[in-house]
């Protein structure tokens, strides 16, 4: 690994990454990408099939527009990839990242206080401390060796040490792929007793066409997932395929849990060539799968589209007292503005919070943290800022029973006005109060 002269670590090159070290580039920072791509689960958790769920102009950087933003239509992964692959270009984005450099650990250097500088007690002060307040242990290429360098303002000659510390560390390591998680099984009823095939839908993103064609052709496929609970029941025939949640969708769309099925399903469960089993409960046999109900499915494969664990993720390279600190004190992460953890000093988290249009989430809170790293506003106390997401965390409570994680879906625009309002910029950013009133918010409309 070359030397590197950084204050700034940004852990994730995926869409998060690549905004936060776009913004933050007159740092120079470093970006530490375990993979060898940058686009993070558009490179390496997407399907064949998988497209964005929305038009190209609602996944768009407000300073880059889709070459085509007014095709309607829903682009694949790798159009997608193709974007972010352009802006990283575009603003020279790629010269920060170190690929193939996973971050293994973290380790806090200083004294758990809040970043305090030159700022009275208990306020937030300036997230460059000036000194290494974080190491980061990376883990480069596959090797076992943990490559880490010691970084410091005044001793370059430092960088020959195994030991690489940074001021202040962005974690984007985003909330999907990397980690599955497994069902747990009675005693004797796992995949372990069944003489079939089993793989995560993690495993099947990485077959390659023939792969994945050789896996499944001509054989009896089962997939266990929770999403196709989750659609417009007005518009599918859920009901038809005994599918119909027992709650409304709203409560769905508040706890981001909706998801867009891909082209062709219920067409081609009309045909037969998809059947449904609604079943909370379900363990392996010899040939297949048993449900709570005592039927049996026989089936040569078994897809498990049971999600991933991002907490377990971020959990891993955390080092305590931070990691039981992570979820305190309401079990979802309290992230001011969905970025600072009142708690966790020198340190931000960008895209950890969902909404309708995760890429412009991700790039507001990046331009939100670049301005605080350059000291143009200042973050409330310590005290205040845990009220504020405490308050923000009970209101999206109430909105659905299923809130478990950080999703601002129904209230995405309020939260962009506050960021606004925080940075000093206006929150009304159409140039008419007509637009105001009328055009739908686009990214584009947050272009300073
Ligand atoms: C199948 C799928 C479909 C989706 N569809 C949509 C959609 O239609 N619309 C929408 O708004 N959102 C969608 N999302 C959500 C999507 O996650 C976000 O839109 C966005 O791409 C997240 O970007 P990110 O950079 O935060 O995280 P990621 O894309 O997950 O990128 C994180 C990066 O960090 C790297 N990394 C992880 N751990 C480490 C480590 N320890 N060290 C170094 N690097 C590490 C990973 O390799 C990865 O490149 C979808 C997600 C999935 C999985």
């Amino acid at each position: 690994m070359a030397p590197i002269m950084s204050r700034i670590a940004i852990i994730g090159a995926g869409v998060s990454g690549i905004a936060t070290a776009k913004q933050l580039a007159h740092h120079n920072p470093v970006v530490f990408e375990a993979s060898d791509s940058i686009g993070g689960v558009w490179s390496h958790c997407s399907y064949r099939s998988t497209k964005l769920q929305s038009p190209r102009c609602d996944y768009e950087f407000s300073d880059f527009p889709w070459p085509d933003r007014d095709n309607s239509s829903f682009p694949s992964h790798l159009e997608i990839l193709d974007y972010l692959r352009s802006y990283a270009k575009h603003f020279d984005v790629l010269k920060y990242v170190r690929f193939n450099s996973k971050v293994a650990a973290l380790r806090y250097l200083g004294n758990g206080e809040p970043p305090a500088n030159g700022r009275s007690p208990g306020e937030y002060g300036s997230l460059l401390a000036g000194q290494p307040v974080w190491e980061v242990a990376v883990q480069t290429n596959g090797s076992e060796t943990i490559q880490v360098v010691i970084f410091t303002l005044t001793n370059m000659h430092d960088f020959l040490l195994l030991r690489l510390g940074f001021e202040f560390v962005v974690v984007c390591i985003g909330k999907y792929g990397d980690i599955p998680i497994i069902p747990e099984f009675p005693e004797e009823k796992g995949p372990e007793i069944f003489e079939g095939k089993v793989l995560h839908s993690l495993d099947y993103c990485k077959l390659d066409h023939d792969a994945s064609t050789h896996l499944l052709k001509d054989k009896k496929k089962l997939v266990v997932s929770k999403f196709i609970e989750s659609y417009l029941l007005h518009k599918l025939p859920l009901e038809k395929y005994g599918l119909k949640p027992d709650h409304p969708f709203v409560e769905d769309y508040a706890s981001c849990q909706m998801a867009i099925m891909p082209e062709n399903f219920f067409p081609e469960a009309d045909k037969g060539k998809i059947v449904f089993k609604r079943s909370s409960k379900w363990w392996f046999w010899k040939k297949g799968i048993e449900f709570e109900d005592k039927t049996k499915i026989e089936t040569d494969v078994v897809v498990l589209a049971t999600g991933y664990d991002g907490k377990k993720k971020l959990k891993a390279i955390m080092p305590e007292p931070f990691r039981s600190l992570l979820e305190y004190p309401s079990g979802v992460i309290p992230l001011y503005r969905s970025t600072i953890h009142p708690l966790i000093p020198n340190m931000a988290f960008v895209g950890y919070v969902e909404s309708v249009a995760n890429l412009h989430s991700s790039e507001l809170r990046s331009i939100w943290l670049a301005r605080l790293v350059d000291d143009k506003f200042k973050l409330p106390g310590v005290v205040e800022m845990l009220e504020r997401t405490q308050k923000e965390v009970e209101v999206m409570k109430r909105t659905t029973r299923f809130y478990k994680r950080n999703c601002i879906s129904t209230y995405s625009i309020n939260h962009s006005d506050e960021i606004c309002e925080e940075m000093g910029w206006t929150s009304w950013r159409k140039k008419s109060w007509l637009s105001e009133a009328f055009s739908p918010y686009t990214s584009q409309d947050y272009l300073n």
